[in-house]
């Protein structure tokens, strides 16, 4: 567990709960030539959806607000691995065969505040600044681990995203191979690296840039609906500057930057359709030694409208071609509505980013 921000008098770790391990391994789907994780102990891992409102002030069962049963301890923003994983760092022996393997990685659960009532567009400075330096500790610390080819900070908001707590969070997971769509980016990088001569993420963000679907200004990121979004309402952040590949790499600026525009993605979502918007964000670091590769966060919101939801249908599901309702163009105007921006932030957010994880001033405790 790892304990991040001032650490209050009486704090102490959680003590053994049960955990989920059961039955994980990974089996290769021979039709489509890629790997699926089947995990079933998840399945029985406890809900706590309710809804902001329902536990406003009350006493609650939220199991990561402070006092809770993964955090019995006063914190500021805390990770510990999900009890109940997709991937362990030491998994179970697979069933015999040839198709199937471990479920080799790691699932961590980011907790983004003590504030049970907030979300990652309402963070405060301070807060959000904190979460960026976590994110980038935990993430370096992943990818140095020589078992993990891929590392992913991700955030599912929203019970219909798939989110089993309320409480802001997130997740990261390492993975020991490279998922299908990550080997697909990859692949084209290097493509168009050896077509064209030159790097595809400089390229797309010149391409985003002088297009109609920026939804923000932004020196470091372009903020933009891409040009073949799958979802409505995507957003994808992209580093316009060629070597920011990891989160690791952002200069003081370039954070203060990245905190703007996640916050300001957010809000819009909820702004434009009036409620919290349920989404999935993914951040993309480089895999590996990929030197053609531009950090990013990717959103995907459910909704096409204030009313309707996409639905990952029969279309896309069995086929992996997508049906977009919204112009990305029209959409990136609705987003673009002025009014909606997110103020600016300050470097009171900022917290350093340190090469060495033994040289992160604000992580207080850490234990294996
Ligand atoms: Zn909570
Ligand atoms: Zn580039």
């Amino acid at each position: 567990m790892f304990v991040y921000g001032e650490l209050a008098e009486g704090s102490r770790l959680a003590p053994g709960v049960e955990t989920g391990l059961g039955g994980i391994h990974r089996r290769l789907d021979l039709l489509t030539d890629e790997w699926v994780v089947m995990s079933p102990a998840r399945n029985v891992r406890p809900l706590d959806t309710a809804d902001r409102e329902e536990s406003d002030g009350e006493e609650n069962d939220c199991p990561v607000c402070p006092g809770g049963i993964e955090l019995p301890f006063p914190y500021e923003a805390a990770v510990f691995e999900n009890r109940f994983p997709s991937l362990v760092a030491d998994p179970p022996p697979p069933p015999a065969g040839q198709l199937t393997a471990p479920a080799r990685g790691r699932c961590e659960m980011v907790v983004y505040t003590s504030r049970h009532n907030a979300c990652l567009g309402e963070l405060g400075p301070v807060e959000l600044g904190r979460l960026l330096a976590l994110w980038a500790d935990r993430s370096r610390e992943l990818w140095a681990d020589a078992r993990h080819a891929f590392v992913m900070i991700f955030e599912n908001r929203g019970a219909e995203a798939g989110a089993t707590l309320s409480h802001p969070h997130g997740q990261i997971y390492a993975f020991d191979h490279l998922p299908p769509t990550t080997a697909a980016k990859v692949e084209a990088h290097r493509r168009h690296r050896e077509s064209e001569g030159h790097c595809l993420g400089c390229d797309l963000v010149a391409r985003e840039t002088s297009s109609e679907r920026i939804v923000a200004p932004n020196e470091t990121f372009a903020v933009g609906v891409p040009f073949a979004a799958r979802w409505p309402y995507e957003v994808a952040v992209r580093a316009r500057r060629h070597g920011l590949r990891r989160l690791a790499d952002l200069t003081p600026a370039e954070q203060l930057d990245l905190a703007h525009a996640l916050r300001d993605v957010a809000l819009r979502y909820d702004a434009l359709f009036a409620f919290e918007c349920p989404y999935l964000m993914v951040a993309q670091e480089a895999p590996g030694g990929e030197a053609d590769w531009h950090l990013a966060f990717e959103f995907f919101p459910f909704q096409r409208s204030r009313s309707s939801t996409k639905i990952r249908a029969s279309v896309e599901t069995a086929t992996g071609l997508f049906l977009n309702d919204v112009l990305p163009e029209d959409a990136a105007r609705a987003l673009a509505e002025p009014g909606i921006a997110a103020p600016p932030l300050d470097d009171r957010c900022l917290f350093a980013v340190e090469p060495e994880p033994a040289q992160v001033p604000l992580l207080l405790e850490a234990r294996a």
